[in-house]
């Protein structure tokens, strides 16, 4: 899970099971249509088993044929208490209500294995899932691996300017940077929010490179870190003060609103939020593949019977 893309994607995925699981006679298929297994209890595996719990659960009204119960969200976490980034009585708090709302979560246990009919865990069980979906880290970009500078857990290594030493004019900032922090005697976060200091920093200090004049290191604490727990409750910690419920739901909300550039983009996506909060969940499943006429232009086949818009194109 990494990109608007994989959400595309699992949405139509979900969509597909239940499609699937709807018409499916055996009881034996029909569980294993209905099991998804997220991995990793971290900001994106909470994120996204809640959000897929909330999704199918909303969808089953339009299909009578799959009972409530056949539905399994397991969420798999290696760890004591899920979001470990955050407090562990917010990771408390989350676990339960994803429980409340029928997750199902394997606590100090690993996915071992991924097989053709699900994922086989270190406590020796296996589940039997048609969907698994992985959200146990991120790795750096593979290219970064064939370039000749020094590179470390698979990230550019630079100084406290950005610059990559040994390589004069060559600067790296971002998820692909492995940026020291005199503060801590770590390397900062790949996060976002580090991402986008360090982009405005390097900016500046290209134009004193330029210019002369002397350059600034990189320095930027963590602000706050949230997560959505689906159904308008959240759990944030905010320079240090930890939020939970609606009022952190609320936060995320308006936070990420805040972030989206451009007032226009902002207007769009407040709108559509506010929709949200009007109607259930839009269930469309978006078609992701080119038609045919399009992606082969002129030399497409067109029948007798395809609309004339066809043979334009
Ligand atoms: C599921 C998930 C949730 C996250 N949530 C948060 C959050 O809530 N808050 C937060 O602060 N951070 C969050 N992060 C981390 C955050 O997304 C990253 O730290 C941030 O996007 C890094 O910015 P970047 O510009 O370095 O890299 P990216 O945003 O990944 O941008 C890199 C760009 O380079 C392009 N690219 C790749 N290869 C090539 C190539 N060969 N040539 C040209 N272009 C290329 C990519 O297509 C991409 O557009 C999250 C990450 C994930 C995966």
């Amino acid at each position: 899970m990494k990109s608007l893309g994989d959400a595309i994607a699992i949405r139509n995925r979900l969509l597909a099971q239940l499609e699937e699981a709807e018409t499916e006679c055996g009881a034996p298929n029909r569980d294993h249509l209905m099991t998804f297994v997220v991995a990793g209890g971290g900001f994106a595996g909470v994120e996204t088993i809640a959000g897929m719990n909330d999704f199918v659960h909303q969808a089953l009204k339009f299909y009578p044929h799959i009972p409530r119960e056949k539905v399994r969200m397991i969420l798999v976490h290696p760890g004591e208490v899920i979001l470990p980034e955050l407090s562990e009585k917010l990771g408390r708090y989350a676990e339960r209500k994803l429980e409340e709302r029928g997750v199902e979560i394997r606590r100090k246990t690993k996915v071992t294995c991924v097989t053709d009919t699900g994922v086989c865990l270190s406590d020796g069980t296996e589940i039997d899932a048609a969907t698994i979906i992985w959200t146990a880290g991120t790795q750096p970009n593979p290219l970064l691996k064939s370039l000749p500078c020094k590179i470390e857990k698979g990230r550019v290594c630079v100084d406290e300017f950005l610059r990559v030493p040994g390589w004069p004019g060559v600067w790296a900032v971002g998820d692909c940077a492995l940026v020291p922090d005199p503060s801590t005697g770590k390397f900062h976060p790949p996060t976002a929010q580090h991402a986008m200091r360090q982009g405005k920093r390097l900016a500046r200090n290209l134009l004193s490179e330029l210019r002369g004049s002397p350059k600034k290191a990189f320095s930027f604490k963590t602000l706050g870190q949230l997560a959505s727990l689906g159904r308008r409750t959240g759990v944030a910690n905010i320079l240090g003060v930890n939020f939970s419920g609606f009022v952190a739901w609320w936060l995320w909300r308006t936070i990420y609103l805040s972030k989206l550039p451009r007032l226009e983009k902002k207007l769009r996506v407040a709108v559509d939020w506010t929709w949200d909060l009007i109607f259930s969940k839009d269930l469309v499943k978006f078609l992701t593949q080119k038609g045919v006429a399009i992606s082969e232009g002129p030399v497409a086949e067109v029948s007798e019977e395809s609309p004339p818009r066809l043979k334009a194109v």
